[in-house]
């Protein structure tokens, strides 16, 4: 591993981060420093690396001070026990959960393949949907808090991606199809949002740019919310001490579902909420690329006309999370956006790739999602190592972490272990992902700022003269241990 103390130079982030220091002269030059070509003062994380055990790699990591999460969906991001405790406690609102338990064969000929599926298992519904059900089907459902222990067990499962036969059909059309009446409330998708906030900032994390939707909510009678109500709901739980003491900074996008007949009129809803609402900052295009409704051309026009209306909307777009080579990556930079979500494919565009090295757009990448979703199946075919080392901007992100059972340290674990990243390709991803980040340019410097005074001093802990036993001594933290890494990497086995 020592070798590789010579590896690239990453010129992109040290060209950017001197722009940042001349334009704000707010970073510390230590910043500048380690974004430099690997020197022997990263020795230190070379030993480090060889030395410790998993678990010690993963306490190290999950110590480590953070960016931000720039690739991440609100509703995906909700881990099954959090859904359990936040739909109990949507009571309070008026919110009664029931999840199908059993099938009492009461229709035949249904469509399986829609969202509608009546064979799925564990779906949850609110009260006034059970009730508007035939009597047969209401004997199907139970209530969330009188679930059995093994019921509970088989709930929280079926909205995880933890089964080797489980995969992208599961994902897209089972899972969100289960947990589709719980994200229409909007009081427990507030709540949803302080519980990221609360975990990833126990993991140093400082920024969260999270998709939320604002419009398709409902009240427990089932009538519809108004985007305005939510959006009020949403900023008065931002506004609550315990969000605040998470020292997590939220901004929120809204994304279209790409190949939705109705995906125009979306985009221009969207658009100028975006544009009319501080605290969203841009559109996203989400759903099944290899759906050809979706391809990313299809927006352009409607793009170019809601330019000609508003200004500031930013775009990042998932594109190249696809199987098969194609240009997607490109017409989506022609779209106007600044960031592509995945851009697993890009690999596979010469002519992109070349125009995206040491240039101002980013790459979101999911080492977890692209495993589990089967775009990849094998670390080895990932192409981050190749942005990263010729200098296309890259930062890591978590996509449905509540679906992989996984944090964000857990996407540097898989990353440093894959990959052997240096102590300075951390610290460059890191910065990236507040570089990007679509957040006013004032609190971008407050942010880059405090995430590299905390990374010098978090590196200071490990640093000679100190040794790394010295600097594990120091971390009280105890990680938290999710599924993913304790399947692949079976780093739960103590
Ligand atoms: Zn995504």
């Amino acid at each position: 591993m020592i070798a590789r103390l010579n590896t690239a130079p990453t010129p992109s982030l040290v060209g950017m981060l001197l722009l940042l220091v001349v334009a704000a002269g707010l970073l510390s030059t230590t910043a500048v420093i380690a974004a430099n070509p690997p020197s022997p003062a990263s020795h230190w994380f070379e030993t480090l690396k060889d030395n410790a055990s998993d678990r010690e790699l993963h306490r190290f990591l999950y110590a480590m001070p953070k960016g931000g999460d720039l690739h991440n969906h609100l509703t995906g991001a909700i881990h099954p026990e959090w859904f359990h405790e936040l739909a109990l406690a949507a009571e309070d609102q008026g919110y009664t959960y029931y999840a199908k338990t059993k099938i009492n064969n009461c229709r035949f000929g249904s469509n399986e393949f829609g969202p509608n599926a009546y064979l799925l298992m564990f779906r949850t519904l609110q009260q006034s949907m059970v009730d508007a059900l035939p009597e047969c089907e209401q004997g199907e459902y139970t209530a969330l808090k009188d679930l059995t222990a093994e019921q509970l067990q088989a709930w929280q499962n079926s909205q995880r991606l933890d089964k080797p036969h489980e995969g992208r059909s599961e994902f897209f059309e089972a899972h969100w199809a289960r947990i589709s009446a719980m994200v229409v409330n909007p009081y427990l998708i507030a709540e949803a949002i302080y519980y990221n906030m609360r975990s990833f900032g126990a993991e140093g994390m400082l920024y969260l740019e999270t998709q939320v939707p604002v419009s398709g909510y409902i009240k427990p009678d089932g009538s519809a919310y108004d985007p305005l109500e939510v959006l009020e709901i949403f900023r008065s739980r931002l506004q609550q001490a315990d969000a605040k003491a998470t020292g997590v900074t939220v901004r929120f996008q809204l994304s279209i579902l790409r190949f939705l007949p109705t995906a125009e009129d979306d985009l221009r809803r969207m658009y100028k909420f975006v544009a009319e609402h501080p605290e969203f900052v841009g559109v996203n295009a989400v759903g099944r690329e290899d759906n050809d409704k979706g391809y990313p051309l299809r927006f352009l026009k409607t793009l170019r006309e809601l330019r000609r209306e508003y200004s500031g909307v930013r775009l990042s777009i998932h594109a190249g999370e696809v199987d098969e080579p194609n240009q997607h990556v490109k017409d989506t930079l022609l779209l106007g956006a600044d960031r592509i979500g995945h851009g697993v494919n890009l690999i596979t565009d010469p002519d992109t790739m070349v125009l995206m090295r040491h240039g101002p757009y980013m790459v979101e990448i999911n080492l977890i999602s692209n495993l589990l979703l089967e775009y990849i199946s094998d670390y080895k075919d990932h192409p981050f190592p190749e942005y990263l080392r010729v200098g296309i901007p890259v930062a890591l992100s978590t996509d449905d972490r509540g679906m992989w059972d996984s944090t964000l340290t857990d996407e540097f674990f898989v990353a440093v272990k894959e990959f052997d990243l240096s102590w300075s390709e951390i610290r460059e991803l890191s910065n990236n992902s507040i570089a990007y980040s679509f957040v006013e340019q004032d609190q971008k410097q407050e942010l880059l700022g405090k995430l590299n005074k905390r990374l010098d001093a978090f590196e200071k802990q490990f640093r000679p003269p100190l040794t790394a036993r010295q600097g594990f001594g120091r971390l009280k933290k105890q990680p938290e241990y999710r599924g993913f890494l304790c399947r692949q990497y079976n780093l739960c086995a103590e």
